[in-house]
């Protein structure tokens, strides 16, 4: 799953690059926001909870002044000069009379006198009335000592109705049913809490002789949380409409408060949470959190009232409403986190179009391997206009193109030289085999043909000396005979011939199968008049072909050969001219000087014919033994003999033929003959051949 997420990034260099860039941004912004969140949600409750703890201790300081106020006004009274002259010897109405104008000059809901067993002789109400235990009360005892005291009190429905039937009115309070508060059947609270102040009346001698007792009933007394409120909360000491509130709690349940209910109903009679009770009244603890007050969440401070016994009685609050700070709190969060989110998602945008940018270069270059594998080999990256490492690389890059393809090209040339060199060779070496083929064959024909030569050798000596015998006694036989053989003169003559032509073939194949045994002496010879004999010799047959005969001799030089054996070479290619040319034409004789350089070494004798010439494929094999295209007439030696003889002296026969036009063929005579060495085999001689010079 993971790597299959993974695998884009793999293939994609710019998509890692942008997961490097934004890895951070992706990662890091929210981590800072989560940060940004919870330290702004602590440092946002630090503050409040510290100006809550603030407005609790003004809360109580403005509580423990009136208190204090109170008890001042009381220990005045009670060290007057007029309560002096009404108490206890004076005037009972004018000592009502005087808590009554006291009463009404100090902000104190009862004013009593009580006397030294703890009785009421006098109330600012007129009416008195006999209350147990006043003692008990922890300021009425210590006055009683002579120290003037203030605390707070809880006071029983009966002691209010008893001090003041008005103030058990006040105390009552109908309890509003509340949801989270502890459990409570009772439908009202009856009990006052109370303000409790007293302070000791003393004689001129300075004994107590009384208490002046009095208090401010804190149930309904909407004044005081009202100053609480105003003093706390200031006009305008809130930030964004946030409400004020202040409370007293008698117990749990609101006595006196200044947070509404609903339009201008306060909420007298809703209970606390149970939560804070217990914290607050249960624990003795001061709370300063944030709390469910009624019907919103309020930022609270809590304080217990202790009274003079050491009971936790009731408790100060002071709040303030949290919803619209929370707002603020939000919506600055919300602006904060919008703000991250807009510049992460601009930092991604941003960070993208540059990958983009910077990573062209790369993936042009991708572009261009995979267009070059397609086969497109002039694929290149261009000219991106950049100067930075990407741009440098993108351009060597398109450098390195071109001479990779200057390079393959090269290669290919390479490639195409080799491919033409080898054809080359391969038809040379198949020429060298066809060679080596022929010679192969030559040389068993040659060895066949030695073989052959020897035999007709030996044959050859056989029948000279029968033919010998012959012609010597058919001479003898027509002598003796004399004129009685006229008769058989003509058949005698016939035999005659016949042994002569039988002489002659013995005497060629003898010339032939040992042409070193007919070598005779050599001399200079000069060709011209050799040429000369030649044509006396076969004018019989030129003339029956109508062959004409055009002689060109430029030779300057004689040269060394035996002068028979050159007119028998002569003959037989003048003899092969002519048959070459069965409807007539010219045979063109020359004899030229043959140079090598400025030197003459020897004459080059030219025998042409304007006949049907030679075909290519033929050309080769004239010279071979036994070749002919004459058959039946033909022997094929002619060529071959005479090659073997010109080439005993150094010399050589070369043709060149035109079919249809003509041949020429050259006889290489040397002035100074050179003696080749090497076998006479008249095969292997015959074989040597100069096609075209
Ligand atoms: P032969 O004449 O008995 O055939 P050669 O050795 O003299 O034997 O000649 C060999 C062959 O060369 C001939 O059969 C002929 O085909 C060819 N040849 C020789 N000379 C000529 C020529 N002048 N013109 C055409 N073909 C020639």
């Amino acid at each position: 799953m993971f790597k299959r997420w993974l695998a884009p990034l793999r293939r994609s260099v710019r998509a890692q690059l942008l997961a490097l860039v934004l890895a951070p941004l992706l990662i890091g912004v929210p981590i800072l926001l989560a940060l940004v969140w919870t330290w702004g949600n602590e440092a946002y409750q630090r503050l409040l909870i510290s100006k809550i703890r603030a407005d609790l201790v003004i809360a109580h300081e403005y509580f423990d002044r009136v208190k204090d106020g109170i008890g001042q006004e009381l220990r005045g009274v009670a060290g007057s000069h007029r309560l002096a002259l009404a108490y206890p010897d004076g005037d009972p109405v004018a000592l009502q009379q005087l808590l009554k104008q006291t009463l009404q000059s100090t902000r104190v809901d009862f004013l009593q006198v009580l006397d030294m067993t703890g009785q009421p002789v006098a109330s600012a109400r007129g009416q008195v009335r006999a209350l147990p235990d006043r003692e008990r009360w922890p300021v009425v005892a210590e006055a009683m000592k002579g120290t003037p005291g203030t605390g707070i009190e809880l006071f029983g429905p009966n002691e209010l109705a008893a001090i003041d039937p008005a103030l058990a009115v006040r105390a009552h309070t109908r309890l509003v049913s509340t949801p989270a508060a502890r459990p409570d059947d009772r439908t009202s609270e009856e009990r006052g809490l109370m303000i409790h102040s007293a302070a000791p009346i003393r004689n001129l001698a300075g004994e107590v002789i009384g208490v002046l007792e009095g208090g401010v009933l804190l149930n309904g007394n909407l004044d005081m949380v009202d100053n609480i409120n105003a003093i706390v909360y200031r006009e305008g000491s809130l930030p964004l409409g946030s409400q004020g509130t202040a409370t007293l709690f008698l117990g749990d349940t609101r006595v006196a408060t200044n947070v509404k209910l609903f339009e201008n109903q306060r909420a007298l009679g809703t209970r606390v949470s149970e939560v804070v009770y217990d914290y607050v009244i249960g624990q003795g603890k001061i709370w300063h959190d944030t709390a469910f007050v009624v019907n919103d969440f309020y930022v609270s401070g809590y304080e217990p009232f202790v009274d003079g016994s050491g009971n936790k009685v009731g408790m100060l609050y002071v709040g303030f409403l949290e919803a619209p700070l929370r707002a603020a709190k939000q919506t600055a969060m919300g602006v904060l986190f919008g703000l991250f989110v807009i510049i992460s998602l601009l930092g991604a945008v941003v960070s993208l179009r540059w990958a983009r940018a910077i990573f062209r270069p790369v993936e042009q270059m991708n572009r261009v391997i995979h267009e070059v594998e397609q086969g497109h080999s002039a694929a290149r990256v261009g000219d991106l206009k950049r100067e930075d490492e990407l741009g440098r690389v993108a351009h060597e890059f398109d450098h390195l193109l071109d001479s990779l393809a200057t390079k393959r090209e090269q290669l290919q040339q390479w490639a195409d030289e080799l491919d033409r060199k080898v054809a080359e060779r391969t038809a040379e070496l198949a020429d060298a085999n066809e060679t080596l083929r022929r010679a192969q064959q030559q040389l068993v024909v040659s060895e066949k043909l030695a073989a052959v030569g020897e035999l007709t050798a030996g044959v050859a000596h056989e029948i000279n000396n029968p033919v010998a015998v012959i012609q010597g006694n058919l001479d003898v036989l027509a002598d003796i005979l004399g004129p009685q053989a006229d008769p058989v003169r003509e058949e005698i003559r016939l035999i005659h011939q016949q042994v002569d032509r039988i002489r002659q073939i013995v005497t060629k194949l003898l010339q032939f199968a040992r042409p070193g045994e007919f070598a005779g002496y050599t001399e200079q010879v000069d060709v011209p008049s050799v040429i000369a004999d030649c044509l006396v010799l076969s004018r019989h047959t030129l003339d029956k072909r109508q062959v004409k005969v055009e002689v060109v001799h430029a030779a300057t030089r004689k040269v060394e050969i035996n002068r028979s054996e050159l007119q028998q070479v002569l003959i037989n290619l003048i003899v092969n001219a002519v048959q070459a040319m069965a409807e007539g034409g010219r045979l063109t004789l020359s004899s030229e000087d043959w140079l090598d350089g400025e030197r003459v070494i020897g004459v080059r004798i030219g025998v042409k014919d304007t006949g049907a010439g030679i075909e290519d494929a033929d050309l080769n094999r004239i010279f071979d033994a036994f070749f002919t295209t004459k058959q039946g007439s033909g022997t094929g030696l002619g060529l071959s003999i005479s090659q073997t003889l010109v080439q005993r002296y150094g010399g050589r026969i070369t043709a060149d033929s035109t079919p249809g036009e003509g041949t020429i063929f050259h006889v290489w005579l040397l002035c100074d003959a050179v003696y080749e060495e090497g076998p006479s085999a008249p095969g292997f001689k015959a074989r040597w051949r100069f096609g075209s010079n």
